[in-house]
C-alpha cells in the first residue's frame, strides 16, 4: 500500500499496534536496488509488518549537491517493495515532512544533531550538516512509524554509528538492525548514485573495493600499522580517481587507531568521473 501523508500512516500504525503486532521500518531514498532489498528482506523476515520510507531528504542535502538530479523512481519501487511483502511505502513529500518553506533552514526547523566528534570526520567533514539533517528525518520516522525494529546498511557505516548513537542517547524505543554491504559481483559496492556512472567509470569505480580489499588482506597477513596499510593505497589510484579519505577508526566509536585490530573499520570515499562513492571494510572478516 502506497501511502503520502503522516495522518495516513499514523491511521495504519495505531491498527498494527492494537493487534500486538510487530513493526519494521526501512529507511530510504528509494530509487531500490538489491541493497535496499536485502534491508527489505530482512525486516520481512523479523517483523509483522513492514513500512519502507521513500524520501529523498531535502536537509540532508548540502548546497551544490544533487539534491535535483537525484534519481526517483517511486512506480518501480513500489513495485518491488510490494513483490517483496511491505505492507506500507510511505512517500511523503518534503512539505508533508517539514511543513511548507520550512525544510531548508534551521530559523524554523527543530533539528537533531549528533555529537561533534562523530560528525567531524568521514563524510561529515565534507558535507557539513548532513547528519543533522540525516538524524532529523530517522528521528521523524521513529516518531510517525513507531517501529520496534530498523534496518540500516552497513555500506553507510558512519550514518549507522551515528543512528545507534542517537537511540541510544536519546533512549529512543526501536532496535536497531546492521545489514551488510550487498556488492556486484565485480566487488563495487551497489549504490542509487551508481546510475551516475558510465560503463568507463563503473571500471574505475572498482578502485574503493580494490583498495579495501588488498588492506584487508595485507592486514590478514599480519600488517598492522595503519601508516603501512594506507601507503598501500597508491598502487591503484590513478587520474582517474580523486581520493576524498582513507582513515581506519574503531568501529564503535569512530576513533582513529595508529594500530589496525578486528574492531578497525576502513572507510574510503573517492571521486570518480565526478561522482562521489563510498565504501567500508570491517578487518579480518
Ligand atoms: P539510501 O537510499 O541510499 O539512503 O539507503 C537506504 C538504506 O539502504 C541505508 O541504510 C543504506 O545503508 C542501505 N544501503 C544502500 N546501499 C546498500 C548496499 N549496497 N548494501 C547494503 N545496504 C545498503
Amino acid at each position: 500500500m502506497l501511502l503520502h501523508t503522516i495522518n495516513e500512516v499514523r491511521a495504519q500504525v495505531k491498527e498494527w499496534k492494537k493487534q500486538g503486532l510487530t513493526i519494521g521500518l526501512v529507511p530510504t531514498m528509494g530509487a531500490l536496488h538489491d541493497g535496499h532489498l536485502s534491508l527489505i528482506k530482512k525486516a520481512v523476515e523479523k517483523c509483522d509488518r513492514v513500512v519502507v520510507s521513500v524520501f529523498v531528504n531535502p536537509i540532508q542535502f548540502c548546497p551544490g549537491e544533487d539534491l535535483d538530479k537525484y534519481p526517483r523512481t517511486l512506480d518501480a519501487d513500489n513495485k518491488m517493495c510490494d513483490d517483496a511483502g511491505v505492507s506500507v511505502v510511505f512517500a511523503p513529500n518534503p512539505n508533508e515532512m517539514y511543513g511548507e518553506g520550512q525544510m531548508r533552514t534551521n530559523d524554523f526547523l527543530t533539528y537533531v544533531i549528533p555529537p561533534f566528534f562523530y560528525v567531524n570526520k568521514l563524510c561529515g567533514k565534507s558535507r557539513v550538516g548532513h547528519f543533522d539533517g540525516v538524524c532529523t528525518v530517522v528521528n521523524k520516522l521513529f516518531n510517525i512509524v513507531q517501529p520496534d525494529y530498523a534496518f540500516f546498511g552497513q555500506k553507510d557505516a558512519q550514518q549507522l554509528i551515528i543512528i545507534k548513537k542517537m537511540v541510544k542517547d536519546l533512549n529512543i524505543p526501536v532496535e536497531i538492525i546492521p545489514c551488510p554491504i550487498v556488492r556486484e559481483e565485480s566487488g563495487l559496492a551497489l549504490s542509487s548514485r551508481n546510475k551516475y556512472l558510465s560503463d568507463e567509470d563503473k571500471k574505475e569505480a572498482l578502485v574503493l573495493s580494490k583498495i579495501l580489499n588488498n588492506i584487508n588482506s595485507c592486514y590478514k597477513k599480519g600488517v598492522t600499522d595503519v601508516e603501512a596499510l594506507k601507503e598501500t593505497a597508491y598502487e591503484f589510484l590513478n587520474e582517474h580517481h580523486e581520493l576524498e579519505y582513507l582513515e581506519f577508526m574503531n568501529q564503535e566509536d569512530l576513533e582513529k587507531v595508529p594500530q589496525a585490530d578486528n574492531n578497525t573499520r576502513v572507510f574510503i570515499a573517492c571521486r570518480v568521473g565526478g561522482v562521489r562513492l563510498i565504501d567500508n571494510i570491517l578487518l579480518g572478516e
